[in-house]
């Protein structure tokens, strides 16, 4: 199950499951200023693209399912990268496609 992380691991910005978020595929989390901005779509970690968190529904509109069933995440989660190095990365995938990295 997909881990809803609570904050940017960038700009430690709070992201609670309702807010705009940006993830990669291990779930690494960003708000979309900085996954725009400072990663240019690269994730730090991965070097894989970035895309649009889904909105996990308050609602348990099937059994078992919903924020009401399975919170979000409560551990924050920083980037170990130094800004350099994050820019190293961007720059040399940015224009790389997803499936070519
Ligand atoms: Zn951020
Ligand atoms: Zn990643």
């Amino acid at each position: 199950m997909l881990e809803l992380r609570p904050n940017c691991e960038i700009c430690d910005c709070d992201l609670p499951p309702e807010a705009e978020a940006r993830i990669c595929t291990y779930e690494c989390t960003y708000c979309v200023t900085c996954a725009r901005d400072v990663l240019l779509g690269v994730c730090a970690n991965c070097g894989g693209n970035l895309v649009p968190r889904p909105i996990r529904p308050a609602h348990s509109w099937r059994p078992g399912t919903g924020l009401e069933n399975h919170p979000p995440g409560t551990k924050r989660r920083y980037n170990r990268y130094t800004a350099e190095e994050r820019a190293d990365l961007s720059n040399r995938l940015k224009d790389v496609p997803p499936q070519d990295r």
